[in-house]
């Protein structure tokens, strides 16, 4: 069979490595006799496995020891929860956000139920095909946080600065963003991401956040989901997902081998590069974000109609290009080129694209 390039927003693409590195130790994890898969989370071997991806990432990233890493489950989704649950003062919480597509908007709707929020910028009046501006006396300096979506996975596109908002902590879902291009991690309160593009198999959400921001949840915040209980336990409060962990380690280990974030940040601007530089040079295809604002990660795109749209997306799939549907709420094309898809899927997808330019 030919080689299968897959442009799926989440679960998506991994390291080839990383997945060679799972199937060789599959059913007996260096020399234990069982697979990870069946494993105490509670036992040295697993409690080794913890330890390294959280140093890793560590590494990876810069974090410093100001800051607390969480592997949690639950996805993205329930930080939209947990993060006004924890952060919010009771009775009084207050946030600000910056709504730019499905997923701030499911935040900013999720943290309403707790406290205040205000949307203090927005690009729904072009379909979120930009981020907004920012006036700084629009934002509220008592609020218990400020929220962005560093990378709209749906609309395609991307934070390129990071808002300054003083002394009011900074929250960022950093889903479809994290490990892809090099960020200080300092500048924020908290981060969050859910591990099923850049990082490992989905059931792991990754939680960064800092330590002086633990233990003010709500009074009604049920312990599961305080950051102060999986912060106090290691993230062993209960059973992680400790496959996830395991893969995220194993991905950790592959970004080094890679040569870290600067690196694959150097690749991820070369596979975007190329793609938007064909969907700027086509007569058929058509880009949905502002250039100054494209995301690296998720590259949206538009064909004239709704058949032509079909017929790209019937055809690629039998030249070995899969998932490159739009999401449902927005239509028409998107390549996800998280780290782990090679520089020859672009090449691929845009030698089908070319063709197809001259054919249609
Ligand atoms: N935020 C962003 C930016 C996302 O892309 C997604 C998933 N595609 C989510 C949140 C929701 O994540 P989950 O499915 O892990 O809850």
């Amino acid at each position: 069979m030919d080689k299968i390039y897959n442009f799926s927003a989440g679960p998506s693409v991994l390291p080839e490595a990383a997945m060679k590195q799972a199937q060789k130790e599959f059913l007996n994890y260096r020399n234990t006799g069982i697979s990870v898969l069946e494993m105490s989370h509670r036992s040295s071997v697993f409690g080794k496995i913890i330890e390294s991806a959280e140093q890793r990432l560590r590494k990876l990233l810069s974090i410093t020891d100001h800051f607390q890493v969480l592997f949690l489950q639950g996805g993205a989704s329930l930080q939209f929860a947990m993060v006004p649950l924890n952060l919010f003062h009771d009775k009084t919480g207050q946030a600000d956000f910056i709504d730019t597509g499905s997923w701030s908007g499911k935040a900013i709707q999720e943290a309403g139920r707790y406290g205040e929020v205000r949307v203090v910028a927005t690009s729904e009046d072009e379909n979120f095909s930009y981020i907004p501006e920012l006036d700084r006396g629009k934002c509220n300096p008592n609020a218990d946080f400020f929220h962005i979506t560093m990378n709209n996975t749906i609309f395609g596109t991307r934070f390129t600065s990071i808002p300054t908002t003083g002394s009011v902590p900074l929250v960022a879902d950093m889903s479809s963003f994290i490990l892809s291009e090099a960020i200080d991690i300092s500048k924020f309160g908290l981060v969050y991401a859910g591990a099923q593009k850049n990082i490992a198999p989905a059931g792991l959400t990754i939680v960064i956040l800092r330590k002086d921001l633990l233990g003010r949840h709500m009074a009604v915040t049920p312990v599961m989901l305080q950051y102060k209980t999986h912060a106090d336990n290691k993230s062993l409060y209960n059973t992680p997902p400790c496959f996830g962990i395991y893969f995220a380690d194993l991905v950790f280990q592959w970004i080094e081998e890679m040569g870290g974030i600067h690196a694959l940040e150097t690749i991820n601007r070369e596979k975007a590069g190329l793609l938007y530089d064909c969907i700027d040079n086509s007569r058929l295809f058509r880009g949905t974000s502002r250039k100054e604002h494209r995301s690296l990660m998720n590259v949206t795109f538009l064909l004239p109609n709704e058949d032509l749209t079909k017929q790209f997306i019937a055809e690629a799939e039998t030249n070995g290009l899969i998932a490159l549907k739009g999401h449902r709420s927005m239509g028409g094309l998107r390549a996800s080129l998280y780290n782990a898809m090679p520089v020859e899927g672009v090449k691929k997808l845009i030698s089908f694209m070319g063709k197809f330019d001259k054919k249609n």
